[in-house]
């Protein structure tokens, strides 16, 4: 008799006893706004940072690509799927972040995870900052190489392990998270960019949050860092407000990857309207500082306006956790919030470490001031009643 019944009641029973249990709930979102359960909701926790995902310029491309081009790619790239708009696509993310080439992905978890699972063999070393997504995380421990992680944006730890693999026979590989998805906060780019030239390192940067967020004309981390990675991966899930992902490299590089990263040869290319609706938010994200422009402009209203007794982390991008430590609080504030019309998700281990169950608050260039003042009073109401 299998016990695959009998395991997953148990791992479902722990997660409950946890406090951890996780449920989707269902949302309708329109361009004015986002339905929940209980009505009417300010939504803080998308990645929808720019506001893309409502414009309607861009909805008109992705209609327009599909008139033109037909609902599906109808194969994977090196058989029919690879056409006319993904090569513009991949042309235009070469050009405006300034690399070889731009290889495209259904997701950036897959990018990711062809990236470390094609690139690295027995030998290599792979250094990952702790605090890395899980795809990268993933990937790293089932790859072939030795993987170290280093503390969160820690240096000293980051240089000692490069200089204790001096010797090794193979190569290294740092990979690190632009941005910070849980925590709003940057990697010292330039300073990891120094140590990886030193150590004769190649570096690899997930800007999924960076991208499109900053830089010049929302180039990313390593535009703002000044700084240019090996390997750079953006995703499209985020900023862009739809859906995929690019990884950015030489040519030589991309080669390699079209040759043996499994996660793309043996995977449908994205629909060809979808890649012609990305090559306008690419468009879009460069021509439209406002969207930039308002998002610094709101996330100083956020904290100009929260009670200074609550410890909302200031960052210089639109995630703003608030660290509650344990997931019943937590959720528990989520709710309360909820209550109040404003969504903002609880986000609890093991997504987060244990014991730094958060809030992580998303502001986004579609919300207004008014939705923000709601926020901040709202959050001092609630977390004052705690
Ligand atoms: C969201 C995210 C991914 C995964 O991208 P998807 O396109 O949603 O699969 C990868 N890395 C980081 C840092 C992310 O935040």
């Amino acid at each position: 008799m299998p016990r695959f019944k009998q395991r997953i009641d148990q791992a479902l029973g722990e997660r409950q006893d946890q406090g951890l249990y996780r449920q989707r709930t269902c949302l309708t979102r329109t361009a004015l706004q986002t339905m929940g359960p209980d009505g009417a909701m300010i939504n803080f926790s998308s990645n929808d940072y720019l506001g893309l995902a409502q414009d309607p310029e861009l909805i008109s491309a992705w209609q327009e690509g599909l008139s033109q081009y037909g609902a599906g790619s109808g194969a994977s790239p090196l058989v029919t799927g690879f056409q006319t708009p993904h090569q513009e696509l991949e042309a235009l993310l070469a050009d405006w972040l300034g690399f070889d080439r731009a290889l495209l992905f259904s997701s950036g978890f897959s990018a990711n995870q062809a990236l470390l699972f094609s690139l690295l063999q027995a030998d290599d070393f792979l250094l990952q900052d702790k605090l890395n997504h899980a795809s990268l995380m993933e990937a790293g421990s089932l790859s072939p190489a030795t993987m170290r992680r280093f503390p969160h944006n820690d240096m000293q730890v980051l240089q000692r392990l490069l200089k204790r693999s001096d010797a090794a026979a193979g190569d290294r590989l740092v990979v690190t998270e632009g941005v910070f998805s849980m925590d709003g906060d940057l990697a010292p780019l330039a300073e990891i960019h120094t140590l990886t030239r030193a150590h004769q390192s190649w570096l690899a940067v997930d800007d999924a949050h960076g991208c499109g967020v900053l830089g010049e004309e929302g180039r990313g981390s390593c535009d703002f860092a000044g700084i240019r990675p090996d390997i750079l991966v953006v995703t499209f899930g985020k900023a862009f407000g739809l859906q995929g992902a690019a990884i950015l490299c030489d040519h030589g590089t991309a080669e390699y990857l079209v040759q043996f990263a499994r996660h793309f040869i043996y995977s449908t290319a994205m629909p060809p309207a979808q890649a012609h609706a990305l090559s306008t938010a690419c468009r879009l994200i460069r021509r439209d500082q406002w969207r930039r422009d308002k998002l610094a402009e709101l996330s100083a209203l956020l904290s100009e306006l929260v009670d200074p007794a609550i410890a909302l982390q200031s960052t210089p991008t639109p995630i703003k956790p608030l660290i509650i430590g344990g997931s019943e609080q937590a959720v528990a504030v989520s709710t309360a919030l909820r209550e109040r019309g404003i969504w903002v998700s609880a986000i609890r281990p093991p997504t987060v470490p244990a014991n730094s169950a958060r809030l992580r608050i998303t502001l986004t260039a579609a919300h207004s001031q008014a939705d923000v003042k709601k926020l901040a009073h709202s959050m001092n109401e609630v977390i004052h009643g705690e």
